[in-house]
C-alpha cells in the first residue's frame, strides 16, 4: 500500500484538480477562438450603407440586399 502524508494527499489532489481546470480553459479558449473566426470570415457589411451582408458560398464580391453596392470580401488580416 502507497503510505502517503496528508499534506502530500492534499497537495497531489489540487495539483489533479488545477491540472483539470486548466486543461478545460485552455479547450474552451481553442473552441471559442475557432468559432468566432469561422464566424467572422463569413460575415461581412456593408461599406456604403452598412447592412450585414453573409457569405455562405465562400463568394469574393457580395451585393448588398439593401443599396446594391458590390462589396469585396476581404478575409486577409484585421478582426
Ligand atoms: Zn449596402
Amino acid at each position: 500500500m502507497i503510505h502517503l502524508t496528508l499534506a502530500w494527499f492534499v497537495f497531489i489532489y489540487l495539483a489533479i484538480f488545477l491540472a483539470g481546470i486548466l486543461i478545460l480553459w485552455i479547450g474552451y479558449e481553442m473552441l471559442r477562438k475557432h468559432l468566432s473566426s469561422t464566424a467572422a470570415a463569413q460575415h461581412f457589411s456593408c461599406r456604403i450603407c452598412g447592412a450585414s451582408l453573409t457569405d455562405s458560398q465562400n463568394n469574393t464580391i457580395l451585393k448588398c440586399p439593401s443599396c446594391g453596392s458590390l462589396n469585396e470580401c476581404n478575409n486577409q488580416g484585421g478582426f
